[in-house]
């Protein structure tokens, strides 16, 4: 019974085969997938999704990369997305100091305005963070992210910031890149983020676990993060799936 906390089924890479790749997923145990939209063409087609398997849900939210791309009457569309049965939260959204599409004021103005949506719904929110650490800290302190907390979704900084995620009421998500054997760090915070904290997800069909690193991802593979999860936690695999799993059905209202 395992959970994929983050994944991009409706992406382009899936096109040809999106429908063996769900199958795949099912056979590979995994009951739940949390497909996230996050830009004017990804966000309709992970609602078609949700809306066509009972078992896929869907997060709404306008990414960092594509916060230029953001108009007046999109933060509207995406509000009145939210009242959606299968829309469980908000985002993905933060700051991406990695690509230089959208500036970072702008970035920093769509996020900011993002928890404010959140807040006055009261809908949890998905947290994307690359090279933005300290900003991203800062921005969540400054909006009171806490008041809804959420996912620090493939969570790659020390266990310094993660403290200080979980101190604001955010779960850590681990990914692929926590199966490599030079992620030392990932490891380190993934041993000691509280159980009840604790997501595991794809993000495909980027970020590839081992031994498939370089590969498209896909949702199924979220089985080989459980198992390195489980070996860093001392715990079996049917555990960790249990825990994992009951922690996204309780933060988003899963079924
Ligand atoms: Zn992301
Ligand atoms: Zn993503």
């Amino acid at each position: 019974m395992l959970t994929d906390s983050h994944t991009h089924l409706n992406a382009e890479q899936f096109k040809e085969d999106q429908a063996e790749v769900i199958q795949r997923a099912l056979d590979a145990g995994v009951t739940r997938m949390v497909n996230v939209g996050f830009n004017r063409e990804t966000i309709p087609s992970s609602i078609e999704l949700a809306e066509k398997y009972d078992f896929i849900y869907s997060t709404v939210g306008w990414h960092p990369v594509d916060a230029i791309d953001m108009m007046p009457g999109d933060l509207d569309w995406i509000e009145s997305l939210c009242a959606h049965e299968k829309v469980v939260a908000i985002g993905e959204i933060g700051l991406d100091y990695y690509w230089d599409k959208s500036p970072k004021d702008v970035q920093q103005r769509v996020f900011r305005e993002q928890i404010q949506l959140a807040r006055k719904l009261g809908m949890p929110i998905v947290i994307h963070n690359r090279d933005a650490h300290q900003d991203i800290l800062q921005i969540l302190k400054e909006e009171k992210a806490a008041e809804v907390g959420g996912i620090m979704h493939c969570f790659s900084g020390s266990w310094e910031t993660a403290k200080q995620c979980l101190d604001m009421n955010f779960h850590i998500s681990f990914g692929g890149p926590v199966t490599f054997k030079n992620a030392v760090q990932p490891k380190e915070v993934l041993a000691k983020v509280p159980l009840d904290r604790l997501l595991i997800e794809t993000d495909a069909p980027y970020l590839t676990p081992h031994p498939f690193r370089g590969k498209r991802n896909e949702t199924g593979y979220v089985r080989l993060v459980a198992e390195t999860a489980a070996e860093i936690r001392g715990m079996t695999l049917e555990e960790l799936a249990h825990i994992t799993t009951q922690n996204a059905i309780r933060l988003l209202g899963l079924k």
